[in-house]
């Protein structure tokens, strides 16, 4: 049996939303894909990476355009340990300064500390509208990240 998850993530890493405003999106969420299995928030201390599960296809480097796969996951490996409280690190390919964050990623992830999410939503996707009200109640924008397991 396989999930799909489809989330939420503000486009600033370290960005949070009130609980209020976490529990009004959760519920505008909600409406939108009634048939969800679950719909929740995730607030979490440090900022953690959302992956994309098996939809992974992976990454690559926005200055050179290089795969970067082959020091990505060192380059995670390392921020992670900071709570990827720094989120810079410089491409082994080409030597620039990139933010993971801002990475070329194939099929989108996200860094964050804060997520809306639905379990098995039974939607393809949301609309733009739909989405729009979803940032507009979190107050950020946000990214979206859909994770196969
Ligand atoms: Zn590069």
């Amino acid at each position: 049996m396989s999930d799909n998850w489809l989330q939420y993530i503000p486009g600033d890493p370290t960005f949070q939303p009130s609980h209020e405003q976490a529990e009004k999106a959760r519920s505008l969420l909600a409406s939108y894909v009634p048939d969800a299995d679950e719909v929740s928030v995730a607030f979490t201390e440090t900022i953690e990476f959302f992956d994309p599960g098996a939809n992974w296809s992976g990454v690559t480097c926005p200055a050179c355009g290089a795969d970067a796969e082959p020091w990505w996951l060192e380059a995670m490996d390392a921020a992670s340990h900071e709570g990827f409280s720094n989120l810079f690190v410089t491409a082994q390919c080409c030597g620039k300064r990139v933010s993971l964050n801002e990475l070329h990623y194939n099929w989108p992830c996200a860094f964050g500390r804060f997520a809306l999410q639905a379990m098995n939503p039974n939607v393809r996707e949301l609309t733009p509208a739909q989405e729009s009200a979803l940032a507009e109640t979190v107050g950020h924008g946000l990214r979206k990240v859909w994770m196969h397991l």
